[in-house]
């Protein structure tokens, strides 16, 4: 039997193993993958974008390329709780997101107060699965079962700020993830690094006053929300944390890749991540129905090429990426395929 195979019986019979820490220079390395089929309660009703094909696109496609196979560790995880989400969010906020989901009835579909985001029965249950999926990455990571993490879930979490959850995010799971790493395995300094073709201006609002999460984002501009310009560096002992780039609408990869180079690069000269985040967002894709940007594949993997050096160079390749916006699912299915490629080394 061909060893490829054996491997791919083993991930299915047995958790995850511990594998050596991929080094810097390793070409190849494993990635834990995480994804639970309850990401599809989740209904935003017919017609919306924000739909559970966007996901389930990616996961099949990832299924069947065999050449991944033996790079990917498709892990179980639980829900976060309460106590793991208040470590971003508002008691007041969470008491009003639990009053209006308790509301929803068998069938029904209403939207949440605060913004834009559809609520049906399992929404909130599904968000905070999706959270726990955020963290289990980091547990994943910091227990050297692999040093890259990458979660497929649903709903997006990077408009979700402190008090409001907007923009189809009710929870901000990236943020979840990162403050669990910070208390759980006492890690100093985290990027997050956003390359949606929305500016997360929840991950900002949770972040600017704060001199241990310095938060990236290039994005289109003008778009929604229209938060995120240039002069929005932080506040307090935040300021010089926060590093936010317009990009015009039409562009391709070029100008992503020029501020991670020449901009974001410089800077993590001196903030020296200890763990680097990604909101993979993917509607940046040309083609999107929500973005006029133009990434191709290609670029996509040179995007994953990039962080991956910083995070390589500064964090010892700790990498935890989580699906955030992206609308046409074979799109989606593309870019994740490349992005992944580009991870373990793997045409
Ligand atoms: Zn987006």
């Amino acid at each position: 039997m061909k060893l490829r195979v054996i491997h791919a019986l083993l991930t299915l019979l047995l958790p995850c193993m511990p594998v050596e820490h991929a080094q810097a220079e390793d070409s190849q390395a494993a990635i834990t993958m995480l994804y639970d089929a309850r990401f599809e309660l989740h209904d935003t009703g017919p017609g919306h974008p924000e739909r559970a094909s966007r996901v389930n696109a990616i996961v099949e496609r990832l299924k069947h390329k065999a050449s991944f196979t033996p790079f990917l560790c498709w892990t179980a995880f639980t829900p976060a709780t309460r106590q793991d989400v208040e470590r971003v969010h508002s008691p007041a906020y969470l008491d009003l997101l639990e009053t209006e989901q308790a509301s929803v009835k068998p069938g029904q579909i209403r939207p949440l107060s605060t913004g834009d985001t559809m609520l049906s029965k399992a929404s909130l249950s599904v968000a905070m699965l999706a959270s726990g999926a955020g963290m289990a990455e980091v547990d994943a990571i910091m227990t050297q079962q692999s040093p890259v993490a990458f979660a497929l879930v649903r709903p997006p979490g990077h408009h979700a700020t402190r008090d409001r959850g907007m923009g189809f995010c009710l929870i901000n799971h990236i943020a979840v993830a990162a403050r669990y790493a910070q208390q759980r395995y006492g890690i100093q300094r985290i990027l997050i690094v956003d390359i949606d073709v929305h500016h997360g201006n929840g991950t900002q609002d949770i972040f600017y006053t704060d001199d241990s999460v310095f938060y990236f984002s290039a994005h289109q501009h003008p778009l929604y929300p229209g938060s995120g310009r240039p002069s929005e560096t932080g506040a307090g002992k935040g300021v010089g944390f926060t590093m936010n780039v317009d990009i015009p609408p039409g562009s391709n990869e070029g100008r992503v890749l020029q501020a991670i180079q020449q901009q974001l690069a410089p800077a993590m000269q001196q903030f020296r991540p200890e763990l680097v985040m990604v909101s993979a967002g993917l509607d940046a894709h040309a083609g999107d129905t929500l973005g006029a940007l133009a990434y191709s594949d290609a670029g996509y993997a040179a995007i994953a090429k990039a962080i991956q050096s910083l995070a390589a160079q500064h964090a010892k390749g700790r990498m935890l990426w989580m699906l955030e916006g992206g609308y046409v699912p074979a799109n989606n299915a593309n870019a994740v395929e490349a992005i992944i490629g580009t991870l373990v080394g793997s045409p």
